[in-house]
C-alpha cells in the first residue's frame, strides 16, 4: 500500500509549526486510541499511521529529508525496520505529547505506556471503558455508583506470576539473555539505526516459565468479577471522561493494572433542560395572571421553589433562582435556574370565552403602547446572560 503523505496524514500544512504538529497528532491518536477502538484493525492502522507522520514531522533533521525527499528518503526504515513503527514506541512518545499525564481526575487518559525502552517490560494491563447514566439531579448533587466488570485479575494460586507454585519455575531466556528485548542494526538512508524491540522468545519478561499455573496457563491474569465503587463529583458533563487509576485490567505475570475510564452520559429530565451551568425551565401562566399577579412553584432538582409573578408581566421574561443550578466541577460558584415565564395563549375557546376577548380586544389598556412597555427582549437578553 502506498504510504499516505505525513502532512495530509496529520491534516496540516507544509508550514506547520512544531506546536501545531503536536496538536493535530494528540488529537488524532485520542481518536485512534487503541483503548477507545477495541479489536479494530482501521481504527489502529491509523493510530500508527499518525504516529510515524508525527514521529518525522516533529523532528527537524527528519522533517527537512521528507520535505526534500518524500517517503523515499525515509529508506523505508527507521523504525523497527520497513513496518512503521510498534505500539512499544508510540507509546513511549506520548510522554512529550500528553506531559505526563495529568494529576486532575479528568485527564481522560491515565499513565500511558507502561515500560518500553530499556530493560525488562513491565506488562500493563489495558483499560476498561465503562458509561455511567447519570439523572440531573445525580450532577447536581453527586452520587455514587457501584458498577460491576468483568476483568482480568491477578491468578491467585501462583500469586500472578504465571508459575505453577508461585516464583519457583523459571530459567532465563536464551534469546535475550535476560534483557526482555533485542537489539537490530538496521541501515538506512538517515544512517545506521540501532532499534530495540520486545523479545519475541519471551515477550519481553526476559525469563521463560519452565512449569506452568494450571490455572491461568502462563499469563499470571485469570477473568473475574470485580464491583467498583464509583465517586462522581457533582457538575460533570455529558462525553467527560474520568479515569479511574489502576482499576483497570491487571497486567500479564505481575504487571501493572491498566485504568478504569468512565463515561459519563446524562439523562434527560423531563421538564428542566441543562445549559452550562444553569438550569433552564419554561413555565406557562393564564393571561389573567400574567395582569394581576400571582405566586406560582416551579418544580427545582431538588424540590420546588415558590416565585412571584409581578401584576402586568410580560411574557418572556425571565426569573432567576439564585444557586439553584449545577455546581462547577471544580470550581466554587454553582449555577441558577432560570425561569423563562410564558403566557398560556389559548388554543380553543367556548362561544362566551370568545365574547369575552372580543370585548379586551378594543379596552384602551389592552394594546401594546412602544413606549410603556417592560424591558423588551434585548434588555431581558442582556439580563440572562450577566
Ligand atoms: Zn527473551
Ligand atoms: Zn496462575
Amino acid at each position: 500500500m502506498a504510504k499516505r503523505d505525513y502532512y495530509e496524514v496529520l491534516g496540516i500544512d507544509k508550514g506547520a509549526t512544531t506546536q501545531e504538529v503536536k496538536k493535530a497528532y494528540r488529537k488524532l491518536a485520542l481518536k485512534y486510541h487503541p483503548d477507545k477502538n477495541p479489536d479494530d484493525k482501521e481504527a489502529e492502522d491509523k493510530f500508527k499511521e499518525a504516529a510515524e507522520a508525527y514521529e518525522v514531522l516533529s523532528n527537524e533533521e527528519k522533517k527537512a529529508k521528507y520535505d526534500r525527499f518524500g517517503h523515499a528518503g525515509m529508506g523505508g526504515g527507521g523504525f523497527g525496520g520497513g513496518g512503521g513503527m510498534n505500539m512499544d514506541d508510540i507509546f513511549s512518545q506520548f510522554g512529550d505529547i500528553f506531559g505526563g499525564g495529568g494529576g486532575g481526575g479528568f485527564s481522560g487518559f491515565g499513565g500511558f505506556g507502561g515500560g518500553g525502552r530499556g530493560g525488562r517490560r513491565v506488562n500493563r494491563g489495558s483499560n476498561i471503558r465503562v458509561k455511567v447514566k447519570m439523572t440531573l439531579a445525580d450532577v447536581v448533587n453527586g452520587v455514587e455508583k457501584k458498577i460491576k466488570v468483568k476483568k482480568f485479575v491477578s491468578c491467585k494460586p501462583c500469586s500472578g506470576s504465571g508459575a505453577e507454585g508461585g516464583s519457583g519455575g523459571f530459567t532465563t531466556c536464551d534469546t535475550c539473555k535476560g534483557a526482555g528485548q533485542v537489539n537490530r542494526v538496521t541501515n538506512t538512508f538517515l544512517g545506521q539505526m540501532q532499534t530495540a524491540s520486545t523479545c519475541p522468545s519471551c515477550d519481553g519478561d526476559g525469563k521463560i516459565i519452565t512449569n506452568k499455573c494450571n490455572s491461568c496457563h502462563g499469563d499470571g491474569i485469570v477473568k473475574d468479577d470485580d464491583t467498583i465503587e464509583l465517586k462522581i463529583p457533582a457538575g460533570v458533563e455529558d462525553g467527560m471522561q474520568l479515569s479511574v487509576s489502576g482499576k483497570g485490567n491487571m497486567g500479564a505475570r505481575n504487571g501493572v493494572a491498566g485504568d478504569l475510564i468512565v463515561a459519563i452520559e446524562e439523562e434527560e429530565h423531563e421538564v428542566l433542560k441543562r445549559d452550562g451551568n444553569n438550569i433552564l425551565y419554561d413555565l406557562y401562566i393564564p393571561f389573567p395572571d400574567a395582569i394581576l399577579g400571582t405566586d406560582v412553584t416551579v418544580p427545582t432538582v431538588n424540590g420546588k421553589a415558590k416565585i412571584k409573578i409581578e401584576p402586568g408581566t410580560q411574557g418572556g421574561k425571565v426569573l432567576r433562582l439564585r444557586n439553584k443550578g449545577i455546581p462547577e466541577v471544580n470550581g466554587y460558584r454553582t449555577g441558577d435556574q432560570m425561569v423563562n415565564v410564558n403566557v398560556w395563549t389559548p388554543q380553543t375557546l367556548s362561544k362566551e370565552e370568545k365574547k369575552m376577548v372580543e370585548k379586551m380586544k378594543d379596552s384602551e389598556n389592552f394594546i401594546p403602547n412602544p413606549t410603556d412597555q417592560d424591558k423588551g427582549f434585548f434588555e431581558r437578553m442582556k439580563d440572562y446572560f450577566r
